[in-house]
């Protein structure tokens, strides 16, 4: 098991924003990660149908039954997940769809849970088919179905496993074949992204923890760029708290061993991710250069994934996963039955790019 979380964290997505550190981010997203629900910001509706959920089952004495969240990258999905666990105080188990190679694998993690114990599993969208035929009945009515021996020969015996709880992340619910989608019979719930006001609330919160001196208007610059997502925000806070840290006209005095603590001001957020590349809205350079290509290359589009992918030299996925979502939701793509196109405040954003008006 311990291993198969390991593999989780590696193999999961990246965020748009933060290439190459994901060891730093996952030690971020445990340290910021909210464990009152209190401190769970927005998803107001997500929250309510799991409260009223959580307690019909606890009156029940009973698990709660299978959940599956869906959403971009870093809206909450595995928050959520521990929040759950706190709440009706079970161990929780995690794993991730890639971690669980064979069906020797998943029997293992399924026999080896406790009753009332929940099983969270990342990434379940790359779940192999046949490992899923094992999860149905293991699902639905807790037993394991395993195959002895081989040809003629061959039979099933049946093991009855505990009464568990399985919750399922995935980034691509398309990819979820529709048996499986409807065994998770708690239900399947989409988060939203945040609001401006919502993530302003998630820095101030993450700036506390992290004893960042921040003042309202820079929370406020970072909540606009943070692509309406919380992992993306509290990166771009960190960020900025070290160009501040190192920048050199701060007047502050040093606290500590050659440690400069300094207030972060919206200039000083402007300087900073000017720096990194993220624009007043949020794009990345690796955004920009997907608008780019499409607008220069393709004329605007429409165009395959496929070939965007290649032109661009990314991964299909990675532009499914992380790029597309906040493009769409900021209007500037769109998905056509031929394709990927720009749209024309997609237009408008990248000529105020060249021109010098953004940044
Ligand atoms: P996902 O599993 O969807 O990729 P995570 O649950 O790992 O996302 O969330 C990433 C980080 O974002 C968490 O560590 C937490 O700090 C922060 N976060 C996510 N959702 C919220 C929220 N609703 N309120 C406050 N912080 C949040």
């Amino acid at each position: 098991m311990s291993s198969g979380s390991k593999r989780s964290r590696q193999e999961k997505p990246q965020e748009g924003l933060s290439h190459g550190n994901g060891g730093e981010d996952s030690f971020l997203d445990q340290t910021l990660r909210p464990n009152v629900w209190n401190d769970y910001i927005g998803q107001k509706n997500t929250k309510e149908n799991l409260r009223i959920l959580l307690t019909a089952a606890s009156e029940r004495k009973h698990p709660p039954e299978h959940l599956l969240f869906y959403g971009p990258p870093g809206l909450g999905k595995t928050t959520l997940a521990h929040l759950i666990a706190k709440e009706i105080r079970a161990q929780m188990k995690v794993t991730s769809g890639p971690a669980i190679e064979k069906v020797g694998d998943l029997a293992s993690i399924l026999t080896n849970l406790s009753p009332g114990d929940i099983l969270f599993v990342d990434e379940i969208h790359r779940l192999n088919r046949a490992i899923e035929e094992v999860l149905y009945p293991a699902m639905e009515s807790g037993v394991l179905d395993i195959i002895i021996g081989k040809g003629p020969s061959a039979r099933t015996i049946q093991l009855e496993l505990p009464a568990f709880t399985l919750i399922a992340a995935t980034t691509r619910i398309a990819m979820i074949s529709s048996p499986l989608r409807s065994r998770f019979s708690g239900g399947m719930f989409r988060l939203e992204f945040y609001t401006e006001e919502e993530i302003e609330k998630i820095v101030l919160r993450s700036a506390k923890i992290l004893g960042i001196e921040i003042e309202k208007e820079a929370a406020k610059e970072i909540a606009k760029r943070s692509r309406f997502t919380p992992r993306t925000a509290n990166y771009l806070l960190k960020r900025c708290r070290d160009f501040a840290q190192v920048h050199t006209h701060t007047k502050a005095p040093r606290v500590g061993v050659g440690v400069k603590k300094s207030r972060l001001t919206k200039l000083l957020v402007e300087e900073a991710l000017a720096l990194l590349g993220v624009d007043e809205v949020g794009l990345s350079p690796a955004d920009r250069s997907l608008l780019t290509v499409l607008i220069e290359k393709f004329g605007g589009g429409p165009v395959g994934l496929n070939t965007l992918a290649a032109a661009l030299s990314e991964e299909e996925a990675t532009i499914e996963e992380v790029h597309e979502p906040y493009l769409l939701q900021l209007g500037f793509l769109e998905r056509t039955p031929r394709g990927r196109a720009a749209t024309s405040k997609a237009y408008g954003h990248l000529k105020n790019a060249k021109s010098g008006k953004l940044i």
